[in-house]
């Protein structure tokens, strides 16, 4: 049985869940056994809805205790959870969650791990899963060797599936330890798209000078309905926030559309975008080695060519 863990966020289903499932859903079809899914805490979505990614069952610990995530203690109750479900593959997420809880579930269950698989198991002959390694330069195909199993699947490597569909939704105890930390305070972005889960990403770097010109990647962001990110020495010299800076040492994404503006594209930074669908240079440089990664590259100082692009995109 694959159990399939649902990660939430202020009480709602993450976007990476939903590729969760599909892989999750798909695996269970290709080993010929059932899936089901599990939510840790309290959720303000309607978990029956998730039958339309291919899910009949799902689990929920309806505790409020779990509505914050707490590695240790989330550890606890899906090792339990696992156990008492007859589980033997557990499928995650490879986002920040996943990355937490993983490899503490892998030493708790005994269970064999892969992190960050990009696409279905071969189940042929064993369990051998393929995932990106050296900053996506090339990919490791990794044999799990234990009855049981953990994989975490790469955010936007799967691309969720949905239907129609009812799931059933089943309450279920599992003992919830006390938690050692305590989280005293949130600082939640409100209304802006998270980085991790959008689809057009406007990215910018040094080339744009300071932060006093960020209004033009803001802009055009918000127009498209994505999300702004940034190479490491913008968000090093303060000109953004950390949490937006994207590569080797920050945040890995693969959305539909990634804008590069004023970004060289050294190797470290494409190590964190490389996987995005269609990337989009813009650089005064035409030697820049990013425009070698581009499928569209403009050349041109971006204080022109940006303010064109925002034009266009609101005559759309
Ligand atoms: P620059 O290299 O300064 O490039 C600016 C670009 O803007 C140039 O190509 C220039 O032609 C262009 N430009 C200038 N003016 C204009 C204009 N008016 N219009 C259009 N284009 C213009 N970097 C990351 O981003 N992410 C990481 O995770 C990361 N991790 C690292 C880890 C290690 C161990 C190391 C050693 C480095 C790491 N770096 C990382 C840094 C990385 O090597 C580069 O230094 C960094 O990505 C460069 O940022 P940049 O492209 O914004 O700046």
């Amino acid at each position: 049985m694959v159990l399939i863990f649902i990660d939430q966020s202020e009480r709602k289903i993450k976007k990476t869940s939903f590729e969760a499932i599909t892989y999750g859903v798909k695996l269970a079809a290709q080993l010929n056994t059932t899936a089901a899914g599990l939510v840790l805490g309290q959720t303000d979505d309607d978990l029956s809805s998730l039958g339309k990614y291919g899910l009949t069952k799902i689990q929920q610990v309806d505790d409020a205790a779990l509505n914050d995530m707490d590695a240790q203690v989330y550890t606890t109750v899906i090792a339990e959870a696992f156990r008492n479900a007859g589980a033997d593959t557990l499928v995650m997420s490879a986002n920040l969650t996943g990355k937490a809880i993983a490899p503490r579930l892998s030493v708790r269950l005994k269970a064999g791990l892969v992190t960050g698989a990009v696409s279905l198991p071969d189940t042929g002959n064993g369990f051998v899963v393929k995932k990106a390694v050296f900053s996506g330069k090339a990919f490791a195909h990794v044999a799990v060797q234990t009855p049981q199993r953990i994989v975490t699947v790469s955010p936007n490597a799967i691309r969720a599936e949905s239907g129609s569909g009812e799931a059933q939704v089943e309450k279920i105890t599992v003992a919830v330890p006390a938690a050692k930390v305590k989280v005293e305070s949130r600082d939640v972005l409100k209304g802006e798209v998270s980085l991790a889960d959008a689809e057009i990403v406007v990215s910018g770097g040094r080339g744009l000078k300071g932060p006093e010109n960020w209004g033009m990647i803001e802009e055009l962001a918000k127009l498209l309905h994505g999300a702004t990110a940034c190479s490491r020495p913008v968000a090093d010299a303060h000109w953004r926030p950390h949490h937006e800076h994207v590569g080797q040492t920050g945040g890995a994404i693969a959305p539909n559309l990634y804008i590069a503006v004023g970004i060289s594209g050294a190797i470290q930074h494409l190590a964190g975008v490389n996987r995005s669908k269609t990337i989009v240079v813009i650089n005064k440089d035409p030697e820049a080695p990013f425009f070698k990664a581009a499928d569209y590259g403009i050349v041109g100082d971006a204080f022109e060519v940006m303010p064109k692009i925002i034009e266009a995109v609101k005559k759309l």
